[in-house]
């Protein structure tokens, strides 16, 4: 297959200053979990993207000084010269490839506890950012910076800028965004100087552009100048000589970085959940961007049609083509666009997994690719895959995203692979799930297996088809996978989270029976302190559905672990413009006559609402009656040619789609592989050099 020349706008090179980016696709700065500490997984990982096309691969957020230090969250740093050698493993790997390698130099502000350097924040007039979001909480509040600290600042952005080029990189950042400290001094509200870095917008963007032109001198002229600002906030605000107060900083900095990367100013809507926004949800933004440079601007929006990408090129919005999530989601998105092979592209779900690993301190994860970050430790690689151990066959017995993960990676492996399903049609939970408000994206999941399986001839799928053990026993496969889910239960928690036993009774339902279509009668209570998503969006679906809907949590939040997917702002809109009464901290502990009864956390006061039925999205235990009954018989195996039966994704230990699609991966690795190389090799720092 060959290119569609439809997209051979997305190939052109593009000249950034004193380098050239082969192509169009830039993958930017993200966090992805992997600081100093792990330098192999992390020179692995983004070599990986070099390898699938992008032409230019940038690093995540780079500290440039201790009075910058975002413990724990997973940060990585450029402090002194001993930190050159751990980036200089991913230049060269980026490098290998012929792709550009940037560095995103970093000073958090007012926004950093500096938890673990214990020096006092830094920003422009005393205040810190987001003081009551759990990673960001903390007790110091910055010191209000002085003109040394502005000198000392500027040093230190020069020595990292220094250090970048001693390590390889060909364009080095800037970073005036997201809350961090040369964004700090851009807003009115943070910056209440009077001196020349306060007052006029003029005055405001003087620190940015100090910042850039030590940064061009530091590195001179060997590499480019880039600078990413997020224009969210300043172009709502009014300016009396410019459309907005966005576009006066445009102006004034117009030609001075050799890049611009736009974006906007916080988490939830810079890296927008599917659920809540759609593809190229940045460009009311940062439209006007390129009216203003005649330097190339960069810009993200979970792009992964390239259809797409040619229009936001040849409408004069972008001039490359930005991407975290889907260049996650899929490493090999520029290469299989080459390849005329768009349709093999692994979609990026916009779940927000991936982000949430770094909210979580961890190396990054993905629902859609289960090799992310798995890239050196455990040897995995998202296109290629060990062929098949032995000549044998694999029985998987239910096609949700495990099920299906599990049996596409070992169809790629050459196995003969027969999977069944009860259910009519494929997808486990995604069925359902996918018909809720928001979830229609998730479907990916489901789509990209379901298409990719189809080409494999060594993979039958029989739907309609609920085996029992002795189903299995009767065909003999050689291995065994169970994939068969898990259950909601009726289960109830104390003040304590000490399970109290279920309940049960007319009126009591579980996500389950509200997907199996149970007739439900309002007024419902959804009791959710399952903390993800299904709660919420139960809620919203009844809602809409008609129902009159209250929604319970023990936690503080409705979906409260969805701080830090960055769902959770727009999950409490969502909630309120569906009409959803919203009880936080509050139990339930009993419901009978028409009535729940709910304590509040803490004080334990009782209060009683109107329910007939009540929806209880709590816990989740495997399915496993099949791995049970199979056990049982365990000395009949042998005589079946069964030689393992094996649980994976939510049949073993019930998770995020995330978790599945991981387990089943897992699984297809790992078959018949030498025991030596199961596990993983355990990354660590660089020795110091004396
Ligand atoms: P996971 O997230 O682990 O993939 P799901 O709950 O999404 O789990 O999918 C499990 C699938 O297994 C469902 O589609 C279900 O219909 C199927 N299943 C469960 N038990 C059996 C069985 N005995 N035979 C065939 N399919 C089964
Ligand atoms: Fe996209 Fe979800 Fe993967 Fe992140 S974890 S890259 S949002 S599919």
């Amino acid at each position: 297959m060959s290119r569609n020349p439809r997209y051979d706008v997305l190939f052109e090179s593009v000249r950034i200053g004193p380098v050239t980016a082969r192509n169009r696709f830039y993958a930017v700065p993200h966090a992805a979990g992997m600081t100093n500490t792990m330098p192999h997984m992390r020179a692995s990982f983004r070599e990986t993207k070099a390898e699938g096309g992008w032409g230019v691969v940038c690093t995540g957020y780079v500290s440039i000084d201790p009075s910058s230090d975002d413990a724990p969250l997973p940060y990585a740093t450029l402090w002194d010269d001993h930190d050159i050698r751990s980036h200089a493993l991913m230049t060269d790997g980026v490098h290998k490839h012929g792709a550009l390698a940037g560095i995103e130099l970093w000073h958090g502000g007012g926004s950093v506890m500096n938890r673990s350097s214990r020096l006092p924040p830094l920003s422009p007039s005393g205040t810190s950012w987001m003081a009551t979001h759990v990673n960001f909480m903390g007790h110091q509040r910055p010191k209000l910076m002085d003109a040394q600290d502005i000198r000392a600042l500027l040093t230190q952005q020069a020595q990292a800028a220094r250090r970048a080029r001693q390590a390889g990189f060909d364009i080095v950042y800037v970073y005036a965004g997201m809350g961090y400290l040369p964004y700090e001094f851009l807003l009115p509200e943070w910056n209440q100087r009077t001196d020349a870095y306060g007052g006029s917008v003029a005055n405001r963007v003087r620190l940015v552009r100090e910042l850039l032109e030590v940064t061009q001198e530091a590195v001179g002229g060997k590499c480019a100048v880039a600078l990413r600002i997020s224009l969210e906030e300043l172009r709502a605000r009014p300016s009396a000589s410019a459309p907005s107060q966005a576009h006066e900083v445009v102006a004034l900095l117009a030609d001075v970085p050799d890049l611009w990367d736009v974006k906007l100013d916080s988490a939830p809507t810079d890296c927008a959940p599917s659920r809540f926004s759609s593809e190229g949800s940045h460009e009311s933004v940062i439209d006007f961007v390129k009216t203003l440079t005649r330097r190339p601007v960069v810009g993200v929006g979970r792009f992964t049609s390239p259809d797409t990408m040619v229009s936001q090129i040849r409408r004069g919005v972008l001039d490359l083509i930005g991407a975290a999530r889907p260049s996650i989601a899929d490493p090999f998105l520029p290469a299989k666009i080459d390849a005329g092979r768009e349709q093999d592209i692994r979609e990026c779900i916009g779940c927000n997994i991936c982000i949430s690993s770094w909210h979580y301190g961890v190396p990054v994860r993905c629902t859609q690719n289960p090799t992310i970050g798995e890239e050196w430790r455990r040897g995995w690689h998202p296109e290629r895959i060990e062929p098949a151990g032995s000549a044998t066959s694999v029985l998987v017995v239910g096609a949700g995203p495990a099920g299906l993960e599990c049996a596409l990676s070992l169809g790629r492996r050459g196995y003969e692979v027969s999977v069944a399903e009860a259910a009519d049609d494929i997808g486990g939970r995604l069925r359902f799930e996918t018909r809720l408000p928001g979830l229609a994206g998730w479907g990916r999941v489901l789509d990209w297996r379901r298409e990719q399986l189809q080409r494999l001839s060594n993979v039958n799928v029989y739907r309609g088809n609920r085996l029992t053990a002795g189903d299995i026993l009767e065909v003999g496969y050689t291995h065994v996978v169970l994939a068969t889910g898990a259950r909601w239960a009726r289960l109830l928690y104390s003040a304590l989270e000490i399970p109290v036993g279920e309940l049960h009774g007319p009126g009591v339902f579980t996500p389950e029976d509200i997907a199996a279509g149970a007739p439900l009668r309002s007024p419902v209570v959804v009791y959710d302190f399952d903390n993800y998503y299904m709660g919420s969006v139960l809620a919203e679906y009844l809602a809409r559905g008609g129902h009159s809907v209250s929604y319970v949590t023990p936690a503080g939040h409705a979906a409260a672990s969805t701080i830090m997917s960055n769902e959770q702002p727009q999950v409490h809109r969502a909630l309120a413009s569906a009409s959803v009464a919203l009880h936080t901290l509050s139990r339930v502990t009993a419901f009978a006559g028409g009535v729940v009864t709910l304590a509040t956390q803490f004080t334990e006061r009782e209060r009683r609402l109107p329910c007939e039925s009540l929806v209880i999205v709590g816990t989740r235990f495997a399915d496993d009656t099949l791995y049970g009954a199979l056990t049982a018989r365990a000395d009949e195996w042998q005589g079946s040619g069964i030689r393992s039966v094996t649980r994976i994704g939510d049949a073993l230990a019930p998770g995020a789609l995330v978790d599945a699609v991981y387990s089943g991966h897992r699984y297809a690795r790992e078959l018949d592989a030498a025991p030596e190389t199961l596990g993983y090799r355990r990354d660590a720092p660089l020795e110091r050099r004396a």
